[in-house]
């Protein structure tokens, strides 16, 4: 499943360019009875079948041995749940192993003993790890310098600072009676930046307000809401209702 997804986009240019490596490792090749298995029955019985743990902990260990640095996460549905810190987190580790576990999942003692973090996709349960690892490597890779072209482009983009990103546009100047904001015609960087600036904020204030309450706002941003509640106060104002949230309690 992995190595097709390596030969597409940006992924496939950091690994052309040595920015990144990937190996997929068959762990049935660490299996060292007849059949190649790789699962088992559980004990105290139940539906299913779990991973055990010997193919698993020698593929672990072999990987380790040939990148002593590397962290190794386990993909599972009961871990801390992926998001851009994390990816940038991930972004400077030397190198990841990202297990993916199938079936029932994998036998405990390779949890305990082997595995640095459990990381989940979110709250729902996928039938194995690999489309986890896919979508880490994904986001891990176009942090890395260099794999977006632009050195900064993945600065700009949502999260990056707890906000979403600025509304895109492209050509046509109008389409389906739509135009596009005078200011980014008007080559005016400084103007443009400030739009791209609101656009960022307003979007953010309607999409996800979470992501502005438990971070430091850039003094351009508090001046922009100030600005905001300024004309939403004489707004409501305007109707001859009183001003909510105001300083004043008002
Ligand atoms: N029985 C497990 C449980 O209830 O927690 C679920 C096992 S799931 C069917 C099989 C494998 O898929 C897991 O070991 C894990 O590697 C992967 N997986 C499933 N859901 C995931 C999620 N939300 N995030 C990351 N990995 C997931």
């Amino acid at each position: 499943m992995c190595r097709p997804f390596w030969t597409h986009g940006i992924v496939r240019r950091a690994i052309e360019s040595k920015l990144i490596t990937a190996e997929a490792v068959d762990i049935r090749a660490f299996a060292t009875d007849r059949h190649q298995s790789t699962d088992d029955r559980p004990f105290g019985g139940g539906s299913g079948m779990v991973m055990t743990p010997a193919p698993l902990v020698a593929a672990i260990r072999s990987v380790r041995r040939g990148h002593p640095g590397m962290r190794t996460v386990l993909l599972s549905p009961q871990g801390r749940v992926f998001d851009q810190d994390m990816a940038r987190e991930f972004a400077a580790q030397e190198g990841i192993a990202l297990i993916c576990g199938r079936y029932e999942g994998i036998d405990e003692r390779v949890c305990l003993n082997c595995v640095d973090d459990e990381v989940s996709l979110g709250d729902y349960v996928l039938t194995g790890g690999e489309l986890g690892a896919m979508i880490i490597m994904d986001a891990v890779t176009r942090l890395i310098p260099g794999a977006l072209g632009g050195e900064d482009a993945a600065d700009k983009e949502s999260f990056a600072g707890s906000r979403l990103e600025h509304a895109h546009y492209t050509r046509p100047r109008e389409f389906e009676g739509e135009g596009v904001p005078d200011v980014l015609l008007s080559g005016d960087h400084a103007a443009i930046a400030r739009w791209r600036a609101e656009s960022a904020l307003i979007r953010t204030f309607l999409k996800r307000r979470d992501l502005l309450g438990g971070r430091h706002l850039a003094q351009t941003e508090i001046e922009l809401l100030k600005q905001w509640r300024k004309e939403i106060d004489s707004i409501i104002k305007a109707q001859g209702l009183r001003g909510t949230g105001s300083p004043s309690g008002g």
